[in-house]
Order: C-alpha cells, then sequence, then structure tokens
C-alpha cells in the first residue's frame, strides 16, 4: 500500500497502520454493547474520516474499526463546508485527533455529475450545485483525465484546505501535530491505497 512521503512527525508515529481495510479478515472490533457502554463515559476516536455520503463507503466498515474509533465527516463528494470544518476542528482540539483521512473512491457520483455538469456548461438542480462548485477546481484541472484522476484531485484539493485552513487546523499541521493524508477507495476490490503527495 502506498504511503504518503510527508516529514515524520516530531512526536509519534500517527496509527496509519491502523487504516488498514483487513481484506478478506475483518474483525468487526469494538460494537459489543459492553464496549458501548464503556464509551458513553468519553470517545478518543484515533482518527478523523472526512469521507462522502456515498452508502457503499461507510469508512468503519471500510477500516473495520468499532465504536469510537472513528469521528466521520461524511458528505457528498467528500467535500468540506464550514460544519465538517468546525466538527473536525472539534476533534482535532477537543478530542486531541492527529490523523485525518480524506477518502476519494471509485465512480463517486457527485464528481461525476460535476465533471458532466461542468462540461456542459450546466447547473445541477437545487443545492446540488453547491457540491459542483466544490468539486470545481478538481474537474477544471482534469478536464481531459478520467473520472478517477478528478476523484484523486478533488481528494488532494480537499488535503490542502484542510491543511491550509487558519486558525485551528494549519497551526497544527505546521507543527507536526496532526497529519492530513488522502486516499481512494476502490470499490471493485475493497483496497484503499494512501495517495502519494508531490
Ligand atoms: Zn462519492
Amino acid at each position: 500500500m502506498a504511503r504518503t512521503n510527508l516529514p515524520e512527525p516530531r512526536i509519534p508515529p500517527l496509527p496509519t497502520s491502523r487504516l488498514s481495510p483487513r481484506l478478506g479478515n475483518q474483525q468487526h472490533p469494538r460494537q459489543s454493547g459492553e464496549e458501548r457502554t464503556q464509551l458513553s463515559k468519553s470517545q478518543h476516536p484515533f482518527a478523523i474520516a472526512v469521507g462522502c455520503a456515498d452508502s457503499r463507503i461507510p469508512p468503519e466498515i471500510v477500516f473495520d474499526q468499532g465504536l469510537g474509533d472513528l469521528f466521520v465527516c461524511r458528505v457528498a463528494g467528500n467535500v468540506v463546508d464550514d460544519h465538517s470544518l468546525g466538527s473536525i476542528e472539534y476533534a482535532v482540539d477537543h478530542l486531541g485527533v492527529r490523523l485525518i483521512v480524506v477518502l476519494g473512491h471509485q465512480d463517486c457520483g457527485a464528481v461525476k455529475a460535476a465533471k458532466e455538469t461542468i462540461a456542459a456548461k450546466g447547473k445541477a438542480p437545487g443545492h446540488i450545485q453547491s457540491l459542483v462548485i466544490a468539486i470545481r477546481p478538481a474537474v477544471e484541472a482534469t478536464v481531459k483525465d478520467d473520472l478517477k484522476t478528478t476523484v484523486e484531485a478533488n481528494v488532494k484539493n480537499v488535503v490542502q484546505a484542510l491543511r491550509s485552513s487558519t486558525p485551528i487546523l494549519k497551526s497544527k499541521v505546521d507543527s507536526g501535530d496532526v497529519r492530513v493524508v488522502g486516499a481512494y477507495y476502490s470499490l471493485d476490490t475493497g483496497a484503499v491505497n494512501f495517495l502519494e503527495e508531490k
């Protein structure tokens, strides 16, 4: 599995290894009533997942995690608005989460719709247009490329937006306290590839 080549943070390694899909060997951990009751006292998720609302991509199932493991924000096209950014900041600031994963996926309908709408110089109905606007920079950067390339470009844009988000995230990313990584999920295989960075 590809890993990012960011400089290592100055504090202990982040638990990216826990974000393995464990294909064919899923454990379905921490889902018992006893564990649920224990978690009623507090939560200590080890990662934030910024994912698509697509019904096929629940991060807890993709990464084989249980209750209390992942703090999840899901919007179609795995884009981030002010409400999700506030949620992410809360998880970083109050819950101490240090790893953020932006998870794009194969055959993303939101990215596909954005590509088609922009190619047709059209406008999507209702509030769907807000997703088209959010995904537009990735579409325009990959006009002649396939959907996968645009999905990955969109993931990288969201990663960069989170890394440069002031005042909370940027300073923590710059100091190495928080790491933001992008990933791509294959519907065909269930594999997650972490995106290489330039
Ligand atoms: Zn999607």
